[in-house]
């Protein structure tokens, strides 16, 4: 899409973004070229002191975080540790590694563990979804169960050399393969009491489309403080796009699942895949939701893999399609506290700002 990095610094004067936000949705949706055959990889990225990264220094932000699919057409490749395009090194690649679907990783600098403990990468059937090609890592750990779990606390405690959990945000389950809602809440329960005797004071987040009745939704009120994400990924053609599990939630099932728990005191929102349908879907289904949630969604722009160009929406080719799609976003929440948080997200629709305002935290696992 840029056909120079220092185009970024023309499109941010157009679109009012900073040029990094520009040139960092470009690169996450072109992929990068590199010499693996893995089908995405993962790395920190230092950039370096260039008139497009200009905010970014002023901000003191010098370490991101990417996990982009290969791609041997991309304009962007990983050479010798350094992130290049158009024969310009725009950064430093440190840590590159094949990005595996894992059963357990950190986020925002170790304040944060996402555990996947039924197997994501056995996972199949959205059309957008890239597990099926990642490197499976997540069938050989026992998390399902509470030895497993104790055994997988300890060690994380002496890696991290801590005594207890107490400095975590944040546990997040993120798998949607429980296949029975009665056995997800009854695992997150038994996870929340063996978190508690290590001092766990954060939230426990569940991201997933597993947990649609009221039942399971009052069950879960006993967990304190509990978050939801729906994974809703998109608003049109779901019964084509989604597997059975998800595609069973409707618009207005997610609603209702919404509002519920928002009634019992959840921290609740949604994901979204923005790439793969039109703005005006979009549109009218966000303003839809806005009022049955109280964090901003998850929203990660749909990055091809082999074989899913197809998947990608005509206007989702150019980068005027996300500069809408911030604007549209950025007015619905514009009056709210809800912002993106760059840690949640490596492939997200936002960098530096939202709208005007500076996004700050920590951006590496
Ligand atoms: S539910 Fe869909 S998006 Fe999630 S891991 Fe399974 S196939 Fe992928």
């Amino acid at each position: 899409m840029l056909t120079t990095p220092a185009e970024a610094i023309t499109h941010s004067k157009i679109y009012n973004v900073p040029p990094e936000d520009i040139l960092f949705l470009d690169f996450s949706l072109c992929g990068v070229a590199v010499d693996f055959t893995y089908a995405r990889v993962r790395f920190e990225f230092l950039p370096q002191n260039k008139p497009y990264f200009k905010t970014s220094f002023q901000r003191g932000v010098t370490k991101y975080f990417f996990a982009p699919p290969t791609n041997p057409n991309s304009p962007y490749r990983i050479e010798d540790g350094y992130l290049i395009t158009k024969e310009e090194i725009i950064g430093e690649v440190k840590y590159l590694a094949n990005d595996t679907c894992d059963s357990s990783y950190p986020r925002r600098g170790g304040t944060v563990l996402n555990l996947n403990p039924i197997s994501k990468s056995q996972c199949h059937g959205c059309k957008f979804c890239h597990t099926l090609l990642q490197d499976t890592k997540d069938t050989d750990e026992d998390l399902r169960s509470e030895s497993g779990l104790k055994r997988f606390v300890e060690d994380w405690l002496k890696r991290y050399k801590i005594s207890d959990l107490a400095n975590l945000n944040q546990v997040a389950i993120v798998t949607g393969c429980f296949e029975s809602e009665q056995k997800l809440v009854e695992y997150l329960k038994m996870l929340k009491t063996m978190l508690d005797d290590y001092d766990f004071n954060g939230e426990l987040f569940y991201y997933g489309s597993e947990i649609t009745t009221k039942e399971a939704l009052d069950d879960l009120k006993e967990i304190k403080p509990f978050a939801l994400c729906l994974s809703l990924e998109c608003f049109e053609n779901r019964k084509v796009i989604l597997r059975d599990i998800k595609k069973r939630v409707s618009i207005g099932d997610a609603n209702k699942i919404l509002e519920r728990a928002v009634e019992n005191g959840f921290r609740t929102n949604f994901s979204y895949i923005l790439g793969i349908e039109s703005l005006e879907a979009m549109k009218k289904i966000f303003e839809e939701l806005f009022s049955y949630i109280n964090r901003f969604p998850v929203i990660n722009i749909f990055q091809i893999h082999h074989g899913q160009e197809k998947l990608r929406y005509s206007d989702a080719w150019k980068m005027n399609y996300y500069m809408k799609a911030r604007k549209i976003l950025e007015k619905i929440f514009k009056n709210t506290n809800m912002r993106p948080r760059p840690w949640e997200n490596y492939r997200s629709l936002w960098y530096l700002n939202f709208d005007e305002e500076g996004l700050n935290d920590v951006r590496t696992p």
